[in-house]
C-alpha cells in the first residue's frame, strides 16, 4: 500500500501533518512533507484526531472540460487551451464534513476529480520540468451549484461557495498509470462516474507548466483536473464518494447549513 499522507487536528487543537499507519494511528512530521518534514516521536492513536484536508492550499486552480466527454455531455467541445477558474481556500473541507446546500441554489452537482498537490514554488516552469514540482495526488469534489454557473457570466459564485471543495482523505506520491476514477452516489452499486485519468486532454504536468505561465504556484496548491462525463445533482441527505485507484475514497454527506454564523 502507498504510503498516505495526512493533516490532522489532535484533541488539544494542535495541527500536524502525518503519516497514516494501518492501524489508524499517525504518526507526526515536524513540517509538511513537501518541506522536508520529517517524522517525530509523537505518535497519535486512531482515536485521538480529526482528520483534516490533507493540505491547506493557498489557492484551488481548476480545469474545466478537461475529458472530451464531458465536454460533449455539456453541448461544447474540448476547449483548445485548458480553461482556467479559481475554487477560494475556504472552500476546502475534509473527507466526511458536510457539504453545504446554499440556500441560493436549486441544483448542486458532484464533480469527482483528480486533485494535484504542488510541491514546489512554480513560476515559468519549462513542460519537461512539470512533473517534478508534483508532490503528490489525491481526490477532490468540485461541488457546483449548476443554477448558478448557468445564470452567471463566469463561476466564481458556484464553484465558491464554503464547502464546495472536498478534498483527501490523503496524499499519495504516485499516481497509477490509467487509474480508474469513479463517483459513486448513496450506496448505490453502479458508480455515477467512471473514466480513467488518462482520458483527460491536458495532463495533470501539462497543466502544471501552463498554470506556471499565469501564476505562481506555491507548496501545498491544489489542480483539479476536470470532471469526466456523469456529473449529476444532490439533494440533502446524499452521500458522495470519489474513489481513484491507488488512492481511496473520499465521502461526504450534503446537508443544510445550521443556523448563519
Ligand atoms: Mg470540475
Amino acid at each position: 500500500m502507498a504510503q498516505r499522507y495526512v493533516r490532522v487536528q489532535s484533541q488539544t487543537g494542535q495541527l500536524h501533518y502525518g503519516l497514516l499507519r494501518p492501524d489508524r494511528s499517525v504518526q507526526v512530521l515536524d513540517a509538511p512533507p513537501w518541506l522536508q518534514g520529517q517524522p517525530t516521536d509523537m505518535e497519535l492513536s486512531a482515536d485521538s484526531y480529526a482528520m483534516l484536508a490533507p493540505c491547506a492550499p493557498s489557492k484551488v486552480v481548476a480545469i474545466g472540460k478537461n475529458y472530451a466527454a464531458r465536454a460533449i455531455e455539456m453541448g461544447t467541445t474540448t476547449p483548445a487551451e485548458p480553461l482556467l477558474f479559481i475554487k477560494p481556500s475556504t472552500a476546502v473541507i475534509a473527507a466526511g464534513a458536510p457539504i453545504y446546500y446554499p440556500t441560493q441554489a436549486t441544483q448542486i452537482d458532484y464533480e469527482g476529480e483528480l486533485a494535484v498537490v504542488i510541491g514546489t514554488r512554480c513560476a515559468h516552469v519549462p513542460p519537461d520540468e512539470a512533473h517534478a514540482k508534483i508532490w503528490g495526488y489525491t481526490i477532490a469534489n468540485d461541488i457546483t451549484a449548476r443554477d448558478l454557473q448557468q445564470r452567471d457570466d463566469q463561476w466564481t459564485r458556484a464553484k465558491g461557495f464554503d464547502t464546495f471543495c472536498p478534498l483527501g482523505p490523503w496524499i499519495v506520491r504516485e499516481l497509477s498509470p490509467g487509474a480508474r476514477l469513479q463517483t459513486f452516489l448513496n450506496q448505490r452499486a453502479e458508480p455515477v462516474q467512471s473514466a480513467s485519468v488518462e482520458d483527460m486532454t491536458y495532463s495533470p504536468d501539462y497543466l502544471v507548466a501552463y498554470i506556471s505561465e499565469i501564476m505562481t504556484l506555491l507548496p501545498g496548491d491544489v489542480i483539479l483536473t476536470g470532471t469526466p462525463a456523469g456529473s449529476g445533482p444532490m439533494k440533502v441527505g446524499d452521500q458522495v464518494r470519489v474513489e481513484i485507484e491507488g488512492i481511496g475514497g473520499l465521502s461526504n454527506t450534503v446537508a443544510l447549513r445550521p443556523q448563519e454564523r
